[in-house]
């Protein structure tokens, strides 16, 4: 399928009194129509500010965009005016967070604020608009939805807002869902449902995803291809049963060891592998993850291992495998 999101050496960097943060230090990745892609990390790694800095939505300062470039349908995001990225938002490519009150206005009716978006982005009629943001509404789950349009966000449970938000993000049928930890503050079995919903509802929407989690559960249950960060670097990627089956790089080995079942959703925190997260302040060129890596060697510690690429679609940045003279 056709790549429609390029993201090519990507950095954002935070410049506080420490130092400066590499948060996004150089991630590189495509994503096609229809994909879903999962980009996994502990907190910290870069994921997050990745999903903002994608939407130019870093917060200056101390945030900042230092290199890269972010392609949507061949056209640099990063360069677009104030204007042009507006109509890109909500529209071509929709967001989704952890807490639905971050997208919907507590003041508003859900009815007034599907209808505007659908009148602003799609130049449909009031009517016409309302009758889109039932179906999506229905669509999403929400019984009664005739009725429950014109409810406020607080009149949803937690789980009902969360398919409010959804029927909200994909109402433009934009070509990119972007889903930041979309279920993690839910309870598990609502979590499962909001899950199941997303991949149901995008993959008959054909809409591309990238999904933002700290959970393999998640992935596994969810996404095509899989992207490993860590401090700030995408350490490895592929399809998802491959990587599953043949992770190569240790830290995504013992993320995998970590987890006790792939087959189901689960919320398990990726905490459970030795060591600290790395203090990416002022992060020398080395292997990041030296020091939780039992197969640890000296030029780990000396330079940053290019990519090296596999024949099942796979590659990693470690030394294990590096082709480079070491
Ligand atoms: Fe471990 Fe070295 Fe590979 Fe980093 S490059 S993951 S330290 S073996
Ligand atoms: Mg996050």
């Amino acid at each position: 399928d056709e790549v429609i999101l390029q993201v090519k050496d990507l950095k954002t960097y935070f410049h506080v009194d420490e130092g400066i943060v590499k948060a996004v230090d150089g991630v590189t990745f495509d994503l096609r129509q229809g994909e879903t892609l999962g980009l996994v990390g502990e907190s910290g790694s870069g994921k997050s500010v990745t999903n903002l800095s994608i939407m130019n939505l870093v917060p200056f300062p101390p945030g900042r965009i230092a290199g890269g470039e972010v392609l949507y349908r061949g056209q640099d995001l990063l360069k677009m005016t104030p204007n042009q990225i507006r109509d890109i938002r909500g529209n071509k490519i929709s967001m989704i967070f952890q807490d639905p009150m971050t997208s919907l206005n507590p003041f508003l009716k859900i009815s007034t604020q599907m209808v505007e978006t659908l009148v602003l982005h799609q130049g449909l009629s009031k009517a016409a608009a309302r009758d889109k943001a039932i179906e999506m509404l229905k669509l999403a789950g929400i019984p009664a939805a005739e009725k429950r349009i014109d409810n406020y966000p607080h009149q949803f449970s937690g789980g009902m807002r969360q398919r409010v938000m959804i029927a909200m993000a994909l109402s433009c049928n934009p070509d990119i869902l972007i889903a930041d930890e979309p279920t993690s503050a839910l309870d598990v079995t609502i979590q499962a449902q909001i899950l199941d919903l997303i991949r149901d509802l995008t993959a008959r929407l054909g809409t591309a995803v990238i999904m933002i989690t700290h959970s393999l559960g998640v992935v596994a249950g969810l996404c095509d291809t899989i992207c490993v960060m860590y401090a700030g670097r995408i350490v490895e990627r592929g399809p998802v049963d491959e990587i599953f089956a043949h992770p190569r790089h240790p830290y995504t080995q013992g993320l995998i060891k970590s987890v006790p079942r792939l087959d189901k959703f689960t919320n398990e925190r990726l905490q459970s592998i030795q060591g600290q997260p790395p203090n990416v302040i002022d992060l020398p060129d080395c292997c990041p993850f030296y020091p939780r890596c039992d197969k640890a060697m000296d030029i780990c510690k000396q330079k940053y291992p290019a990519s090296t690429s596999f024949d099942n679609g796979c590659a990693a940045s470690c030394w294990l495998y590096s082709r480079e003279a070491r």
